[in-house]
C-alpha cells in the first residue's frame, strides 16, 4: 500500500471546501456525475477509434444510496484510472486545480459567490463538501501492462492511502461517506431532485434505483375488459440522453417542439407560441432552443426560465448577463461550452465570447420574427398581443434591437387594425399634422373609460391607437425619440380641437370681463389647486366642461409608478388637471344672463360632475349625490 500526504499549498484546504459554496453544495453530485460521462464519452470515442474493442453494449452510470452506509456512490463503465493516473489526476492535478479555485475565491463574500455562474472548477474535490471519507475503485480500460485495479482513500486530511485491489469490472466507482450536518443528502427524493435538475439531458444513461411504472399484458384482458395490466419494476433512468437542442431542426416537426416544451416545464399547460433552434459551431459553439411564450401579466413571473447547459450538464437557470434583458423572458434552453462559467456575472458582460453569443441570439430572434411578418402577417398578427411586451422591451433597451424591429413592429388601433410603422405614418399623414407639421399620433389605454374623448376624435377623421400595454408609457417615449416629427398624446389630454393644433381657432363669444365673471363664479366652486381653469373657444357642439390631463405630466406619472426610467425620484406625483371651458358653448353664456345665483351655482356643479363623468372621476358620495339629483330633477 502506497501512503502519502497531498501536497497542499495552501493549509487545510478541505475544511475550506466543506465551507465552501454554503448554499450550492448539491454541485457535488453534477460534478462526480460530469467525470463518470467524461470517462464514458472517451471510452466511446476510442472504441469508435478502433483503439479500444471492449464491450461498450452497455454504459449506464449508476447512483446508488444506502441510508445505513451512509454513502452515496457514482459507478461509471469508462475508461478508469491505472494507479499511475490516479496519482497523477486526483493527487496532483485535480487537487491544485481545486486549490487554485479556492485561493482564486476565499476573499469573496457569500453574495459574491453565489454570482459566480457555475462554480466549475471544484471538480472532484467537491465531494468533500458533503463526505467525512471518499473512496475510489478503479480499473482502466487497458488490457495489458500497468493495469492493475486501484483503490483510494482520503478522510479529509491531507492524508490518502492507496493500494492495489481486486476490483474485475472496467471504469470507476466513487464512493462517499456523508457527514451528519450532510445528512440530508442520504434521503431518496432529495438525490432524485438533484439528479434530475442537472443531469436531466446528460449524453450517458443515468441509473438510480429502480421504479415501479405499470404496463400492458398482450393479449389479456381484466374483468372489465380493458387490456390487462401489471405493474413491474424497471431501472430508474433519470435522463433524456439525446435532448431536442442536439438533433437538426431540418428532422423535427412542430409536436416535437412543444413535447420538449412539456418535457422542460412539465407544471406549464399553455402552448409556446413558436420558437427558435439555435445551431452554431463558429466562431463560438452554441445549440438551443429558444421559446415564445404567452406573456403573463406580472413579468417577473416570467423572468429566468431559460435554463443555461454546458455540454448537456445543467448550469443554471438564470441567463442573467449571458442573453439580453428583454430575452431572458423567453423560455428554452440555451448549451454553450464557450460561456465561462467560473466567473461572476458582473465580469460576464465584457466577455467577448459571451457578447458574440449574445448578439448573435438577438439577432435570430429577430430574424425569426421578420420571417413570420413576411410570410405569415394574418397568423403574426393573431399572435401580436402576446409578443408585443418582447418586442417593445427590446425596442426600448437595444437600440440594435430597434433598427430590425422597425420592420416588423405593428402598431394596432381601437378598431383592432394593425399597422407597421410606415403604414401608419401614411395613414394619418393627410390629417393629423399640426400647424408647426409635425405628426400627432393619438392613443387610448383604455377605450372604454375614455370612450368619451375618443368618439369626437374619430369624428374629425382622427384616428386612435390602442396603447394598453404594461410598457407603453416607456415605450411611446422610445417611438418619439426613434419617429421624425412624431408626438404622442392621448385623447384626452387636450380638446379636440388642441390634440392637433391647426391654424384656424374660432373666435371666443366671451369677451375678457365676461370670462373673469364666468372664471370667478367656477373657482367658488371647483377646487384650484387641481382643476386649472383655461378658457377655450371651441365650436358650439362641444361639451360646456371638459376635464383634461396634460400629457407630459400624465406621462411622468405613469411612468413613476412602473418606477422605471428614472423618474422615480420624484416620488409621488400631484394630480393636476386641465378644466376647460367652452366659451361658445350657449350655457356658458346663459351663466352670465342668470339672475338667480343658486341656479347658477347648480348649473356649474351639474356641468363639473357631468365633465368628471366623462372622465371616470366621479365616484362614491359624489356619484351617488349626482344620480339622486338628476333622478330628482326628472320628477
Ligand atoms: P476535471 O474533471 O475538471 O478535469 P476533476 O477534479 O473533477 O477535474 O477530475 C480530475 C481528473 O481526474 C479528471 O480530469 C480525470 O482525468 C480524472 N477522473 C475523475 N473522475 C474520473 C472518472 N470517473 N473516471 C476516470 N477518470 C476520472
Amino acid at each position: 500500500m502506497q501512503k502519502g500526504k497531498i501536497n497542499v499549498q495552501t493549509e487545510n484546504i478541505f475544511p475550506i471546501i466543506k465551507k465552501f459554496l454554503y448554499s450550492e453544495h448539491e454541485i457535488f453530485l453534477r460534478e462526480l456525475i460530469s467525470n463518470a460521462v467524461d470517462a464514458t464519452q472517451k471510452l466511446k470515442t476510442l472504441a469508435a477509434l478502433g483503439k479500444y474493442n471492449g464491450d461498450i453494449t452497455d454504459l449506464t452510470i449508476e447512483v446508488t444510496l444506502d441510508k445505513k452506509k451512509k454513502t452515496i456512490s457514482v459507478k461509471d463503465k469508462g475508461i478508469g484510472m491505472t494507479l499511475a493516473e490516479v496519482d497523477k489526476y486526483i493527487n496532483q492535478i485535480a487537487l491544485s486545480s481545486a486549490e487554485e479555485f479556492i485561493k482564486k475565491f476565499k476573499t469573496k463574500t457569500e453574495s459574491e459567490m453565489n454570482a459566480i455562474i457555475g462554480h466549475f472548477g471544484l471538480g472532484f474535490y467537491s465531494s468533500f463538501m458533503v463526505s467525512n471519507k471518499v473512496e475510489i475503485l478503479t480499473k482502466t480500460y487497458h488490457t495489458k501492462g500497468d493495469n492493475a485495479a486501484v483503490r483510494w482513500e482520503c478522510d479529509g486530511s491531507p492524508d490518502y492511502s492507496m493500494e492495489e485491489s481486486d476490483k474485475t469490472e472496467r471504469g470507476t466507482e466513487v464512493i462517499l461517506h456523508i457527514t451528519d450536518d450532510a445528512k440530508d443528502y442520504l434521503e431518496e427524493f432529495k438525490l432524485l431532485e438533484i439528479l434530475k435538475k442537472y443531469c436531466k439531458f446528460l449524453p450517458v444513461p443515468i441509473r438510480f434505483g429502480n421504479e415501479k411504472t405499470w404496463e400492458k399484458v398482450e393479449g389479456e384482458k381484466d374483468k372489465d375488459g380493458k387490456d390487462k395490466e401489471i405493474e413491474v419494476e424497471k431501472p430508474r433512468i433519470i435522463n433524456n440522453t439525446d435532448p431536442l437542442w442536439k438533433k437538426k431542426p431540418s428532422d423535427l416537426k412542430d409536436e416535437d417542439y412543444k413535447k420538449f416544451y412539456h418535457e422542460l416545464y412539465p407544471y406549464s399547460f399553455e402552448e409556446p407560441l413558436f420558437w427558435i433552434h439555435l445551431n452554431v459551431d463558429y466562431p463560438f459553439n452554441l445549440t438551443g432552443i429558444l421559446y415564445f411564450p404567452k406573456v403573463k401579466k406580472n413579468l417577473e413571473v416570467q423572468k429566468d426560465k431559460i435554463q443555461l447547459y454546458c455540454n448537456q450538464v445543467f448550469v443554471t437557470d438564470s441567463v442573467e448577463g449571458i442573453v439580453p434583458d428583454f430575452l431572458t423572458l423567453l423560455h428554452g434552453v440555451l448549451d454553450s461550452p464557450d460561456i465561462p462559467l467560473n466567473v461572476s456575472r458582473s465580469f460576464l458582460q465584457g466577455d467577448p465570447n459571451v457578447k458574440k453569443i449574445s448578439n448573435h441570439i438577438t439577432k435570430k430572434v429577430a430574424d425569426k420574427l421578420e420571417t413570420l411578418f413576411k410570410e405569415t402577417r394574418p397568423d403574426f398578427e393573431t399572435k401580436w398581443d402576446d409578443i408585443k411586451v418582447f418586442i417593445e422591451y427590446g425596442i426600448i433597451s437595444q437600440p440594435e434591437f430597434y433598427d430590425r424591429a422597425k420592420k416588423f413592429c405593428l402598431l394596432k388601433n381601437v378598431d383592432g387594425k394593425y399597422f407597421t410603422f410606415e403604414e401608419y405614418e401614411n395613414l394619418v399623414k393627410p390629417l393629423q399634422k399640426d400647424k408647426d407639421g409635425q405628426m400627432v399620433y393619438l392613443y387610448a389605454t383604455n377605450p372604454q373609460e375614455q370612450y368619451s374623448f375618443i368618439q369626437p376624435v374619430k369624428e374629425r377623421g382622427y384616428d386612435v391607437l390602442l396603447m394598453d400595454g404594461i410598457l407603453e408609457s416607456h415605450f411611446i417615449n422610445t417611438l418619439e425619440q426613434k419617429l421624425e416629427k412624431t408626438r404622442f398624446t392621448r385623447v384626452d389630454a387636450d380638446t379636440v380641437d388642441k390634440l392637433i393644433k391647426k391654424e384656424d381657432v374660432l373666435p371666443s363669444k366671451l369677451n375678457e370681463d365676461q370670462q373673469k365673471s364666468i372664471r370667478e363664479m367656477i373657482e367658488k366652486q371647483v377646487d384650484s389647486k387641481k382643476f386649472t381653469l383655461v378658457f377655450e373657444s371651441l365650436s358650439e357642439k362641444e361639451s360646456p366642461f371638459l376635464i383634461t390631463q396634460n400629457e407630459f405630466m400624465r406621462r411622468m406619472k405613469d411612468m413613476s409608478a412602473l418606477g422605471g426610467g428614472g423618474y422615480g425620484f420624484m416620488g409621488e406625483m400631484p394630480e393636476n388637471y386641465n378644466l376647460v371651458v367652452n366659451s361658445n358653448n350657449p350655457l356658458i353664456g346663459r351663466l352670465l344672463i342668470e339672475p338667480d345665483g343658486a341656479k347658477q351655482t347648480d348649473i356649474i356643479k351639474q356641468l363639473f360632475d357631468l365633465a368628471l363623468l366623462a372622465q371616470n372621476m366621479l365616484k362614491g358620495k359624489e356619484l351617488a349625490d349626482f344620480i339622486k339629483l338628476s333622478t330628482e330633477k326628472i320628477g
